[in-house]
């Protein structure tokens, strides 16, 4: 590690992932402000944060409140750099946050201490164990009443298929709740009475009396039994086995009060990974290689409605990205240079001269990247790891204003490329699907192909349960599979076989029927 460059390995680039409401918002609006990004503690109210950070960009979630874009904070702590992956709340953008953590190195997992492991969390979770990132585990909302801290981790263990380990424990909770014992760094963090912020942070051992004055003799028993069923079962804490992601440390605290933030961002930056390799198809890209290479991950929708530009976020990879260099844009093979890349902060963008791997840089995009895209020195590279994830509803898409096709069309193809739903085209009857994982999309779609590309569309129902790419070693029984389904039979994109089928029931019995056929939920296989 130490031959590695500094400007990598001071590197933090992660996601902060929940479902709605456990406190994501909050805990990233409390980071931002330890980061001195923003300065009004407590102030910014939780929707606050999605209307005045970088997060709210289109037209349409201001309307809404909800976060649709994925964006990126960063900051500077204790030398490292921070940077934060905004994930959209609503699940109907679920995919945005799937895509999005293809990006990180590693993610914090917000888990409300009251309600427990949430739909929405094991989904991502899913992702992430997929993809072998490192998960740390905030339990939030500890001056609420919540479960009992020991059936919490097992909760979490079993449900995110994950093991744990707790390096901070709560003293009581809710309307009793005292504080923490910081085992990462062996200290009592007091919660203050006015429940604003600690009052005290003290290095004691807990086998000492003074604990009884800072808690109560009732308590500081209590802690010390805890304490010891902790170590007992759980295994000491192994940093090599969170990089692994196979244990997740555990963090108790309240984002709202500011409680436990601190920590458990000391704790995150000296732990969490620094960039990683990065498959591509042809070889392993290691971060220090002198050669830049990134990867399209998102694009997000007009920031100015008066410019037609949308914004491209790149992950750099490797080597160091520099302003007005030529680099190659390896599937359009085309030179490109970009004279105002951008980088985000809470309340702003600034262009930049140079990114290091691990930054996201914001690149002017009127229509040229697709998500997956690849940028190189030269070097022809296919990033690996963008899948797509198989949609869960579906309509058909009609052109409702005749004048303006064209429009339509190339709205559909740009909206299809940033990524904010997917097409199919029906062989059977030719007509174009559009697949998404949330009933708002289909919003979103209508509204952008509106007021970006002024073409209208209407939605016309179809009966659909899922949709999911087809192949097989046997090219007669795929032919033999495609002829007997070929109602249901659709190309995406990319040309690739995809079955739609109408039940559960009907995939069912097409995995019986044809066992030589391999169906996928993701568009990666
Ligand atoms: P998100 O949907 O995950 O981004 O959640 P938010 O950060 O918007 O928080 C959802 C709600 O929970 C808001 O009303 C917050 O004020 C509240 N909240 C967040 N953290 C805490 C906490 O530590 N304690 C309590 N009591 N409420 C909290």
């Amino acid at each position: 590690m130490s031959n590695l460059n500094p400007e990598i390995t001071r590197r933090r680039t992660f996601a902060i992932i929940s479902h709605p409401d456990a406190g994501k918002t909050t805990l990233t609006e409390k980071l931002l402000l330890f980061g001195g990004q923003i300065q009004v503690a407590g102030a910014v109210k939780s929707n606050k944060i999605k209307k005045t950070a970088t997060s709210d960009w289109m037209e349409i979630e201001k309307q809404r409140g909800i976060s649709v874009t994925t964006s990126v904070m960063e900051f500077d702590y204790d030398g490292y750099k921070v940077n934060i992956l905004d994930t959209p709340g609503h699940q109907d953008f679920a995919e945005d946050t799937f895509r999005t953590l293809t990006a990180v190195d590693s993610a914090i997992i917000v888990v409300d201490s009251a309600k427990g492991v949430e739909a929405q969390t094991r989904k991502l979770m899913t992702v992430c164990r997929m993809r072998k990132t490192p998960v740390i585990i905030f339990v939030n909302k500890m001056d609420r009443e919540g479960r009992d801290p020991f059936d919490l981790l097992d909760e979490l263990e079993e449900e995110l298929q994950i093991k744990v380990r707790p390096l901070s424990w709560p003293i009581n909770q809710g309307q009793r709740f005292k504080g923490v014992y910081n085992l990462y760094e062996q200290r009592l963090n007091l919660y203050a009475a006015d429940k604003q912020h600690i009052t005290e942070n003290v290095e004691i051992d807990i086998a000492c009396e003074e604990l009884e004055n800072h808690i109560g003799a009732e308590d500081a028993q209590k802690l010390r039994d805890d304490l010891e069923l902790v170590s007992g079962v759980y295994d000491d804490f192994d940093v090599n086995t969170y990089l692994s992601a196979d244990v997740a440390p555990v963090f108790f605290g309240s984002a709202l009060n500011n409680f436990g933030v601190k920590e458990l961002l000391d704790c995150f930056v000296r732990i969490a990974p620094y960039p990683r390799a990065v498959v591509a198809e042809e070889r392993t890209v290691n971060p220090e290689e002198s050669k830049f290479t990134g990867f399209i991950f998102k694009i997000t929708a007009n920031i100015d409605p008066n410019h037609r530009s949308c914004i491209a976020f790149c992950k750099i990879c490797s080597g160091r990205f520099l302003r007005n260099t030529p680099y190659l844009h390896v599937r359009q093979n085309k030179t490109l240079r970009f004279s105002s890349p951008t980088q985000f902060m809470a309340q702003r963008k600034s262009t930049i001269d140079e990114a290091w791997p691990g930054d996201i840089v914001g690149l002017p995009d009127n229509g040229i990247f697709k998500i997956g895209d690849t940028l190189t020195e030269g070097e022809l590279l296919h990033f690996k790891g963008l899948p797509s994830f198989s949609p869960e509803m579906f309509k058909y898409i009609e052109n409702a204003d005749p004048m303006k096709t064209k429009q339509l069309n190339k709205g559909i193809e740009q909206l299809m490329d940033e990524g904010v739903a997917q097409m199919f085209t029906n062989q059977f009857n030719g007509r174009k699907i559009i697949g998404t994982v949330g009933q708002l999309q289909f919003e979103v779609i209508q509204y952008r192909l509106e007021n970006e590309y002024g073409a209208k569309c209407r939605w016309e129902p179809i009966h659909l349960y899922k949709a999911c790419w087809i192949d097989s070693d046997d090219p007669k029984e795929l032919e033999k599979f495609k002829q007997r389904k070929y109602q249901y039979m659709a190309k995406d994109l990319e040309g690739r076989d995809v079955f739609l089928a109408d039940s559960g029931y009907m995939l069912q019995m097409a995995q019986q029927d044809f066992e030589q056929i391999r169906f996928h939920f993701t568009s990666e296989f």
